[in-house]
């Protein structure tokens, strides 16, 4: 087909498209026109109605210690992401009829009492269900080390960590680099040893490849087991560049420090971990597990956004290798992530907006999805991040806030699309429901469980 021809065929399919879907052949329009407050109220109780699929969660209560593989250091939040945030006391109004204005001294101790009445009144998974009821979440991921029995197997799948096997060896070195890294670490050698445990092996086994089919026995059980995913949060320990180490080169290593009785130079470790990374990534390809990697800066007072942003994973993403792995761009690589969406690009790419439309305010938030819809709508996946703050304040009012802020952030982007005749309100609530549902579901078969 010559270059006319084909460009004379794409202007057509462009107009089969704007016919079907009613719009005009007009440009769109630089400045939202004034009714957008009334498209917005249009659409809003639309996208209320719409059952989410929650792509990034940890729920669970706040003193079970596997709704993470990680603990938080202290250290800096952002000021919405704050437990003085007075939003939480909206979010605990909502939920929980909270009839107080703030959570200073018997207040906390109402809304802990309250809690505790409704698990008697709803025993069992039936807590956590009745909380997906109330914010219409259909069905949501847990990111945790292990399932809990308390949570819904029906409503819950279950996102695994794998950034462990990364860390094998003496982790003397890795764990001193820094105060978070005091806290980090420990818990990957605990979340290792737990895996050795499930798959019954004692000690490293004996050469890299026996590690290796360690790893891919973990992936396979734990895919038995639910998982329908596997996470990284490696952004939190190392730079996510990877180089791209032969087998040899890893086993060598491999065979140096298996004894533990030595301590890896951080090169060598770096080299071990980029191969382990990269066997993931194609395990993942094959079992059809997804990775999932945390792509934005993170808490902790260390994190390196310059070393770990998630551009520095463009090499593998784009990399053909990879072709059949599927990616989710956990928290769509904010602050970047307008950069990040055209990693979206690549057709096993896709991106989670979870951590944004908290850490941002709608007012915010809503400009990024704007972005993000007019670039590649069908990538684009909504999930809460939602965590057990403290004992008062718990996933509950952090899948309120996300649910919230996300609903009222997309009703304006769609608002403003439809106003400046992007798209007609038709379209808007395709796109909303693609990414409060449909597009994240679509990666696991149609159906997550
Ligand atoms: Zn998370």
């Amino acid at each position: 087909m010559n270059a006319d021809l084909r460009l004379c065929r794409a202007v057509m399919a462009v107009a089969v498209v704007l016919v079907v879907s009613g719009m005009a052949f007009t440009q769109a329009r630089p400045l939202p026109g004034p009714d957008v407050p009334e498209v917005y109220q249009r659409l809003l109780p639309e996208i209320e109605k719409i059952p989410i699929f929650d792509h990034h969660a940890h729920p669970g209560f706040a003193d079970d210690p596997d709704v993470d593989a990680m603990a938080a250091p202290p250290g800096s939040a952002a000021l919405r992401e704050r437990d003085t945030n007075p939003e939480l006391v909206a979010a605990a109004k909502a939920l929980f009829g909270f009839p107080y204005n703030d959570f200073s001294g018997d207040h906390a101790k109402w809304l802990v009492q309250k809690k505790a009445e409704l698990k008697k009144q709803y025993p069992g998974t039936a807590y956590f269900d009745m909380i997906l009821d109330k914010v219409n979440i259909e069905q949501g991921v847990a990111n945790r080390a292990m399932m809990a029995n308390y949570l819904d197997p029906k409503r819950f799948v279950w996102v695994f960590f794998v950034d462990s096997f990364l860390y094998p060896f003496n982790n003397a070195q890795v764990t001193h680099r820094n105060p978070d890294q005091e806290v980090y670490i420990p818990l990957q050698e605990k979340m290792l040893h737990r895996w050795m445990k499930q798959e019954n092996v004692e000690h490293l086994p004996d050469d890299l490849s026996g590690y290796l089919s360690f790893i891919t026995r973990t992936l396979a059980d734990n895919q038995k087991n639910g998982g329908i995913a596997m996470k990284f949060e490696v952004a939190y320990f190392r730079p996510t560049t990877f180089s791209d180490p032969t087998e040899q080169q890893a086993s060598a290593i491999y065979d140096k420090y298996r004894s533990g009785t030595s301590v890896p130079t951080w090169a060598e470790y770096l080299t071990f971990q980029d191969f382990i990374f990269r066997y993931l990534a194609k395990e993942g390809g094959r079992l059809h597990l997804p990775v999932h990697i945390h792509s934005a800066v993170g808490i902790g007072d260390y994190f390196n956004l310059s070393e770990s942003n998630i551009m520095n994973l463009e090499s593998v993403l784009r990399d053909p290798r990879y072709a059949s792995t599927t990616w989710v761009m956990i928290h769509g690589g904010y602050p970047l992530e307008r950069e990040a969406i055209w990693l979206a690009a690549m057709k096993n790419v896709y991106m989670d907006s979870s951590l944004m439309e908290i850490v941002m305010y709608p007012s915010a938030f809503k400009d990024t999805l704007k972005q993000w819809l007019e670039t590649f709508p069908d990538k684009v996946t909504f999930g809460t991040d939602c965590f057990p703050y403290n004992e008062v304040l718990g996933a509950e009012e952090s899948y309120w806030l996300g649910v919230q802020s996300a609903r009222e952030a997309l009703a304006a982007a769609l608002a403003e699309m439809v106003s400046e005749g992007e798209i007609t309100e038709a379209n808007a609530l395709e796109l909303a429901h693609g990414f409060l549902h449909d597009n994240a579901v679509k990666l696991y078969g149609g159906k997550a469980h």
